[in-house]
């Protein structure tokens, strides 16, 4: 019997455990992926700690969104094929790059292509086993995704951090030279969205944080200028800088307040892209929705499609700005717990041949 290691959890916010399972056959469309890298995400910390923040003291369990223990956390996979069902197809013999935000494959929302919003979800490191692990069974070879000349631990993050980032530019649409895009939160996410927008020929961009030395690193990475959110005046002196054209707002914070402070800043049909969640509720006047046309949008993931668009885009351009570092996967939990805590500069991926 071959065994391997997997590192799940078996009650929120109880460390990982580290387990020996018996290797699985695949079978059908399945295909059995030895995983090289995965990257230890933010989303893995909500995951570990069981619930999302709604404001008012509420909570959003997860085990009420279908997320039923135990879990092998890790979305962000690379590794390489080493077997597959009867049914699998053609597969690539390079390092490849999982998508993990899988759905069902047939209701009408999977059949448009966008499989990360599916119903029935079955995202990998969610609902399924992930890549906290030797191996992990990927349901179908539409999911795998070659990475042609990417380094294989850079690559583990466009499935997440840079595929998120993506999906919320896309949706901003077309930009004109005397349009800004507001990027709100300057950490990891926003950096990488203010150099993708810098690299897609976006002109003006606007990056808050509190952090004046977070701020100064959004210059370093294109944004034309930056504020401090909490200072006196600053929705005069973003429409100063914005010359009043600001288009969309990208918020990597999602707080009650960046997204009140998100929602007064576009120009009429205008966009507020959420993608932080950090938690909280949204108070803001309705016929103002109206009069100014705005859409306030939550951008959760991204889709298949815009996955190889991405991966394509990232072999022609050096997307990354954070320090990347490595860990054996036996550390898989230090390493969750370092995050948690604040402790990562960064992004950690675990490492495992
Ligand atoms: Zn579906
Ligand atoms: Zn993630």
């Amino acid at each position: 019997m071959t065994t391997y290691t997997s590192y799940p959890f078996f009650q929120f916010n109880s460390d990982l455990q580290k387990t020996e399972s018996q290797l699985p056959t695949p079978t059908g469309t399945e295909v059995l992926v030895r995983v090289h890298y995965c990257g230890v995400c933010h989303s893995d910390v909500h995951l570990h700690e069981g619930y999302y923040e709604l404001g008012q003291g509420k909570k959003l369990k997860l085990e009420d969104r279908g997320i039923s223990l135990p879990v092998t956390l890790g979305h962000e996979i690379v590794g390489k094929v080493v077997g597959a069902g009867d049914q699998a197809g053609e597969l690539p013999s390079g390092t490849v790059l999982i998508y993990p935000w899988v759905g069902c494959g047939s209701c009408s929302v999977c059949q448009r292509g966008e499989e990360n919003l599916c119903t029935k979800p079955a995202a990998l490191g969610v609902h399924r086993p992930g890549g906290y692990s030797q191996y992990v069974v990927v349901p179908h070879p539409r999911h795998i995704v070659s990475i042609g000349n990417l380094k294989p631990a850079h690559a583990s993050l466009l499935a997440c951090s840079g595929l998120t980032t993506w999906s919320a530019i896309k949706k901003i649409g077309d930009v004109h030279d005397d349009e800004t895009v507001v990027v709100i939160g300057c950490g990891g996410l926003g950096l990488l969205a203010i150099r993708t927008l810098a690299l897609r020929g976006v002109k003006n961009i606007i990056a808050l944080d509190l952090s004046a030395e977070k701020r100064e690193l959004a210059l370093g990475v294109g944004a034309t200028h930056t504020f401090d959110p909490t200072s006196t005046d600053v929705v005069a002196q973003i429409q100063a800088a914005a010359n009043s054209k600001c288009v969309a707002v990208l918020d990597f914070v999602g707080s009650g307040p960046t997204v009140e402070l998100g929602v007064s800043l576009p120009r009429r049909g205008g966009k507020v892209i959420i993608v932080g969640l950090h938690g909280g509720e949204l108070r803001y006047p309705i016929p103002l929705v109206i009069t100014r046309a705005i859409s306030i949008i939550g951008s959760y993931t991204g889709s298949l499609t815009e996955q190889k668009e991405l991966v394509e885009f990232a072999q022609q351009h050096d997307l990354f700005t954070f320090p990347i570092s490595t860990r054996p996967l036996d550390q898989a939990n230090q390493a969750l717990r370092d995050l948690a805590e604040g402790k990562v500069h960064g992004r950690v991926v675990l490492e495992n041949h």
